[in-house]
């Protein structure tokens, strides 16, 4: 499994998806840079989100917030004073680890040694712990285990600490008694612009209950990580929903959402066995119920998305600094008193996605090394992409089979027919086998070539990416076709 995710990430780099980020200076943790077909992709999912969310919802309404965001905002939230993960330092590395990942990747060497009673223990007694915050325990439990760091190989750690996972910057130059004042923080998640927002939002797109407001957009969390990519970087993106009911119905709602996501995943033609729902036990003091959606990425089972029942903690927060209410007028009827529901700070449902991490998940579900057996009997491999086609990168291949003959000029009027609808790459270069193989590796669901024929009765050749199957269409009908999977 750990071959496989590192054969994707070699992957990734070496097909223009993802790069380390500021390379040539021997990159920078747990930052990463989008490249040509990463950032096709990345877009494509985003939009595909956002579609489902605003324009297939009469209901719900998008926002773009700006990153930056009064201070007050996050002493409202709580992220000031309660974002923070336990963390721990080995004394002769000097490597910094958040304490549930040091513990959990204990665990996994325990469960891959067959010690499964012993995995179960050592992960119950962490959970209880953390729950309790208790860090003499925690201490405790990493020297009872001997756990180790991997890098220097001790067990030499030091007390464990808190650590706030905000990035903080300074705002202009304020004058002012106190530095503090100047301090503004990168955000940590979007939905705090959706709720310093939700009276506008309700009055000027004429919102009733219940309603939505959505957002994708850059969040920054100073992680304390274990090497996995871009399943937890420090600078991100979040997609998400803040759904707004009326108190009393959040439960039905949750579940609503809960399924709804799960559907959406669905949709895209991934298998249902590869997800499984995480309910939280242990929930944030505000929650009144949590979940996660969580993939089998190569690392195993992990967190893509998360919905929360979040009460009306968040609004009622921000009314209490801002002083401003933060209410909704319900003039609908309440059967049970004949009156109407009136003045009330509405409950929420979050969903909460990376984009990040469902890039991720694409990636793992789609890439794939095969081997074909040829005609003559012979086998040859392939690496390919089987991303949905919807989002894949480039979605057309036009291939003229020789460069004269006029076959490029032909190539080119489909080129320039079909360009309006959806991306296509053209390529002229290599043996054509070669060309198809290129354009697997990308995920390049359909390629077209132009050969003599073409030229004789107007027709080409147009092969499936997934089952390499190739079959002649008219040449004038493959704008159509193509855009029959967009
Ligand atoms: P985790 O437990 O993995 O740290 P979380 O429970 O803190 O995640 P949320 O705060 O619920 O995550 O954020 C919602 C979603 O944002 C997550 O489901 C995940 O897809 C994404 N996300 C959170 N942190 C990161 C990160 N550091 N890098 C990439 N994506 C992230």
């Amino acid at each position: 499994q750990d071959n496989r995710f590192q054969a994707i990430i070699a992957h990734a780099k070496e097909y223009g998806f993802v790069f380390p980020s500021s390379e040539i200076y021997d990159g920078l943790s747990a930052v990463y840079d989008y490249g040509p077909w990463g950032s096709e992709l990345k877009k494509n999912i985003r939009d595909y989100w956002w579609k489902s969310m605003t324009q297939l919802h009469e209901n719900i309404v998008g926002v773009d917030a700006a990153i930056f965001m009064h201070p007050t905002t996050w002493k409202a939230s709580g992220h000031v004073d309660n974002f923070s993960d336990p963390m721990i330092d080995n004394k002769d590395s000097n490597k910094r680890y958040r304490v549930d990942h040091l513990i959990e990747a204990h665990a996994e060497k325990l469960a891959l040694e067959g010690k499964k009673e012993e995995e179960y223990a050592l992960l119950k007694a962490m959970d209880e712990l953390i729950a309790k915050d208790d860090f003499t325990g925690l201490k405790q439990l990493i020297d009872d285990h001997k756990i180790v760091c991997t890098v220097s190989g001790t067990s030499n750690w030091t007390d464990i600490r808190q650590f706030n996972l905000m990035f903080k910057t300074e705002f202009g130059a304020i004058a002012s008694d106190s530095p503090d004042d100047n301090i503004v923080y990168l955000r940590p998640e979007t939905a705090q612009g959706i709720f310093v927002n939700f009276l506008n939002v309700q009055k000027t797109a004429r919102m009733k209950i219940p309603f939505g407001i959505a957002q994708t957009g850059k969040a920054f969390r100073n992680e304390i990580v274990a090497r996995q990519f871009i399943f937890r970087m420090r600078e991100f993106e979040q997609m998400e929903m803040q759904f707004f009911v009326r108190p009393g119905t959040e439960g039905d709602w949750y579940k609503y959402w809960k399924q709804a996501r799960l559907d959406w995943h669905l949709s895209l033609g991934i298998p249902a066995d590869k997800y499984r729902y995480h309910d939280h036990v242990k929930l944030a003091h505000y929650a009144k119920e949590a979940c996660d959606i969580e993939f089998e990425f190569p690392i195993g089972f992990k967190e893509v998305e998360g919905i929360h029942s979040r009460s009306d903690f968040d609004l009622t927060q921000h009314q209490l600094y801002s002083r401003k209410k933060q209410q909704y007028f319900d003039n609908e009827i309440d059967h049970a008193t004949g009156k109407p529901y009136g003045n009330y700070v509405p409950y929420v449902i979050e969903t909460s996605i990376g984009l990040d991490r469902m890039f991720l998940l694409i990636l793992s579900h789609a890439y794939d090394e095969e081997t074909i057996t040829k005609e003559d009997g012979s086998s040859d491999s392939r690496v390919v992409l089987k991303i949905p086609p919807k989002l894949a990168p480039v979605k057309l291949a036009i291939l003229p089979l020789l460069k004269k003959d006029g076959l490029p000029e032909l190539a080119r009027q489909l080129m320039d027919d079909c360009k309006q609808d959806f991306r296509c790459f053209y390529e002229e270069k290599d043996a054509i086998g070669k060309r198809y193989r290129r354009q697997d590796a990308i995920g390049t669901p359909f390629c077209v070539t132009i050969d003599h024929q073409t030229k004789e009765d107007g027709t080409v050749t147009i092969r499936e990416r997934d089952s390499m199957q190739q079959r002649r269409i008219k040449l004038t009908d493959v704008r159509q076709e193509i855009n029959r999977f967009m």
